[in-house]
C-alpha cells in the first residue's frame, strides 16, 4: 500500500495561523538557546518524540528548561501529563486566542555546539500543538552569534545576524537544521549539491580540490545508482571539532555530519568519512523519500515500527561501502577490510544463536544505546551491517541471474528512481521489496530474505558474500581486523580495558568479566605485543595464558586455556568463482580518481 504525504504545504491544513518561532542562539555558544514561540491557543503541546531518523523515542525532552506559557500577554499555569511526558497540557482561559511559549533549549555538553559552532536541531526548540505536523505551518526567525556563518537548506534571508527562513511547515522545518559556525567554508559538488564544513579552526574547514572533484564523483555515481532525485537541492553539513556536535543523521535536503579534527585529515581517501558522506546521502532516497510504513508517522508523538530498518539502514550501509569504490576514494584493499571487520564481528556474535537480524530492527529503540550491555549477545544494531551482506548478495545474484545486463542500480530506479520531484515521502512494505525485485530479475528472493533477516541463523549470514564471489576467513595473517575477538573471545582495548566479552569462549570459560582491566600476561606488564606473544606461546599445550586482572579494585588471576593462536579476519576469493564484488565496486560514470 502507498501513501503519499506531500511536504509541501497543503490546502487543507489543520491549522491555518502559523506557528511564529523566534529563537536565539546568540549564546549557543554556552549550550544556551532561547525561544520564543507563538501559536493559536490550544489546550495541549507536544515536544517532539519520535524524531525520525533516531529510529527511537528520544527527543531531548530533558532539555526543554525554563518554561513558561502565556494566553494573550499573562501567564498560565502548565502540567506535564502523568503518562506521556512529552505532553504538557495548559490551563488556557475560555476565549483566549494567542499562546506563547518561553524556554530554554539547554544542550548538553558537546551535544550540538561547541564554543565556536553549532547546530539548530528544530526539533529540540519547538513545541507542537495535535495533528499531521505537515499540515502546520511556521514562520521561523533565527538569531546567530555575530559574525559566524550559517548553512541551511531551507531558503532564508539574512538580516544583519538574524535569518528569517522561508515559510514551511512543521516537517520540513524539523527536516531542515541549521549548521553555523565561526570559520566556515562551501564547496559546490556539481548542480545543487554543497559541501558546507565549519570547524573549529580555520585549517579544519580547508579540504583540497582533489576532494572537492571526488565529491563530485560521489553526486554523479550516487544519481546513476536511483535515475532521479527527489530534493530541490543538496547540502552536506560537516562539523569538524574536537570538541563535539559529532553526528550522522539523515535529512531529505541535506545530512548532518560531524567528524573529530583528525576525521577530514587527508581528504577521503580510505576515509570512515567517506563513507559517512555517502550514507547519509543515500538516505535522502532510501529512509526519508522511501519510507517504511512503519516509519510513516503523521507526527511525532506515534511511534514508529522498525522491522524494515534492514532496508533503510541496511542498503544504505551498504552504499555507504559501494559509492566511496566507486566515486575513486576507497581502493579495493580498503573496501575488503570493511566488510571483513563487519562479516567477523556479525559471524562471532553469540546473540545469533537467539535472536534475528529482523529482531535487532523492531528492538532498534532499546537497543540503539551506545553503551547498552552484553551488545555481543544483544546484537545492537546488527541491521546496519547485515544489510551490507544481504544486499550484495541481492546485487550479485541480480548480475548472475540477467548475465550482467542488471544490477542493484536497476532496482534502485524501480524503488526510488521515477521523476525528478521535491521533498516527498512514499511508503513502502516488505512485500513491495519482493515484488521489485522480482521485477528485475524473477527469483526466491522472498525465501532468501526470510532466511538472512527474519530467521535465526546462528551460523555467519556469509551466503550473499559468497555470491559475490569472496567468502571469510580467519587466519593468523596479520590485518586490520583482529583485538583478540576472533581467538580468546573478548574485546581488549588498548589500555588493557575488556570491554566485552563472548558467553561461550574461552575468555568466558576462564570466568573472564567485561570491566576487568588487564595488569599483567603471563607476568609481564600489559602491551597489546606481549598479549599476543602470550596467545601464540599457547599454541603449544601446557601454557595457559595467565592475566592478572582488576576490577572493582578487586585483583585476580584468571588462566585461559586456548591453544587456537592469533586469528585475523580477512576476505579471500573463492577459486573459480566470479568476482561480483570488483564489478561491483567499479564505477558507473566515468570520472578522474581523486587523490
Ligand atoms: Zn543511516
Amino acid at each position: 500500500m502507498f501513501a503519499i504525504a506531500s511536504l509541501v504545504f497543503a490546502s487543507s491544513a489543520v491549522q491555518s495561523v502559523p506557528i511564529k518561532l523566534d529563537v536565539d542562539a546568540t549564546d549557543i555558544g554556552r549550550n544556551i538557546i532561547r525561544v520564543v514561540e507563538e501559536l493559536p491557543a490550544t489546550d495541549l503541546v507536544r515536544f517532539p518524540k519520535w524524531m525520525p531518523g533516531d529510529h527511537a523515542p528520544d527527543g531531548p525532552l530533558r532539555n526543554a528548561i525554563m518554561f513558561h506559557a502565556f494566553a494573550d500577554g499573562k501567564e498560565i499555569k502548565w502540567r506535564r501529563d502523568g503518562v506521556d511526558l512529552y505532553d504538557i497540557h495548559l490551563d488556557i482561559p475560555q476565549g483566549a486566542q494567542r499562546l506563547r511559549l518561553e524556554f530554554i533549549d539547554g544542550e548538553a555538553i558537546g551535544d550540538v555546539a561547541t564554543s565556536l559552532l553549532g547546530r539548530i536541531k528544530w526539533g529540540h526548540a519547538i513545541f507542537l500543538p495535535k495533528g499531521p505536523v505537515d499540515r502546520i505551518p511556521v514562520r521561523v526567525t533565527l538569531k546567530v552569534p555575530t559574525g559566524w556563518q550559517a548553512f541551511d537548506s531551507l531558503p532564508f534571508k539574512r538580516m544583519g545576524d538574524t535569518l528569517q527562513f522561508e515559510d514551511t511547515n512543521a516537517e520540513r522545518l524539523i527536516d531542515s537544521p541549521v549548521m553555523m559556525g565561526k570559520y566556515a567554508a562551501s564547496y559546490p559538488a556539481g548542480e545543487g549539491h554543497e559541501l558546507d564544513i565549519v570547524g573549529d579552526d580555520p585549517k579544519n574547514v580547508a579540504i583540497s580540490p582533489e576532494t572537492v572533484s571526488g565529491m563530485k564523483n560521489i553526486v554523479d555515481e550516487t544519481l546513476a545508482v536511483w535515475g532521479a532525485k527527489h530534493y530541490n537541492s543538496y547540502k552536506w553539513l560537516l562539523t569538524v571539532s574536537n570538541f563535539g556536535a559529532f553526528d550522522g543523521l539523515e535529512h531529505n535536503e541535506c545530512s548532518e555530519d560531524g567528524v573529530g579534527a583528525d576525521g577530514i585529515m587527508g581528504g577521503l581517501t580510505n576515509s570512515g568519512l567517506a563513507d559517512l558522506l555517502c550514507h547519509e546521502y543515500t538516505h535522502s532516497w532510501n529512509g526519508k523519500y522511501r519510507r517504511p510504513a512503519g516509519l510513516s508517522t503523521p507526527d511525532y508523538a506515534t511511534p514508529q515500527q522498525g522491522e524494515l530498518l534492514w532496508v533503510y539502514e541496511g542498503m544504505t550501509q551498504y552504499w555507504g561501502y559501494i559509492l566511496p569504490a566507486r566515486a575513486g576514494f576507497w581502493n579495493a584493499e580498503h573496501l575488503h577490510d570493511v566488510i571483513a571487520a563487519d562479516a567477523a564481528r556479525l559471524a562471532i556474535k553469540d546473540g545469533r544463536k537467539w535472536k534475528s537480524t529482523a529482531d535487532t530492527a523492531v528492538a532498534a529503540s532499546i537497543d540503539r544505546h551506545p553503551s547498552a550491555p552484553w551488545a555481543l549477545a544483544t546484537r545492537g544494531q546488527d541491521y546496519y551491517q547485515e544489510g551490507v551482506l544481504l544486499w550484495v548478495g541481492i546485487d550479485a545474484t541480480l548480475r548472475r541471474l540477467t548475465n550482467g545486463q542488471k544490477n542493484l542500480n536497476d532496482f534502485c530506479h524501480l524503488f526510488g528512481g521515477g521523476q525528478n520531484t521535491g521533498p516527498e515521502i512514499v511508503s513502502y512494505t516488505r512485500e513491495d521489496i519482493v515484488r521489485l525485485l522480482n521485477q528485475v530479475a524473477p527469483y526466491d528472493w522472498a525465501g532468501y530474505i526470510q532466511k538472512m533477516v527474519y530467521d535465526v541463523h546462528p551460523t555467519p549470514t556469509t551466503e550473499g558474500l559468497e555470491m559475490a564471489g569472496w567468502r571469510l576467513v580467519f587466519n593468523s595473517t596479520p590485518g586490520p581486523v583482529g583485538g583478540h575477538f576472533y581467538d580468546l573471545g573478548m574485546d581488549v582495548g588498548s589500555d588493557g580495558m575488556i570491554n566485552d566479552m563472548l558467553i561461550g569462549s574461552a575468555a568466558d570459560q576462564a570466568k573472564v568479566a567485561p570491566g576487568m582491566k588487564i595488569l599483567t600476561v603471563n607476568n609481564k606488564p600489559f602491551s597489546d605485543g606481549n598479549l599476543n606473544d602470550a596467545v601464540t606461546a599457547g599454541m603449544k599445550p601446557g601454557n595457559p595464558i595467565v592475566l592478572e586482572v582488576v576490577k572493582d579494585d578487586v585483583v585476580s588471576v584468571v588462566r585461559i586455556d586456548y591453544t587456537g593462536g592469533l586469528k585475523y579476519a580477512h576476505l579471500e576469493a573463492i577459486p573459480g568463482a566470479t568476482d561480483y564484488l570488483s564489478q561491483i565496486a567499479t564505477p558507473v560514470v566515468k570520472h578522474d580518481n581523486p587523490k
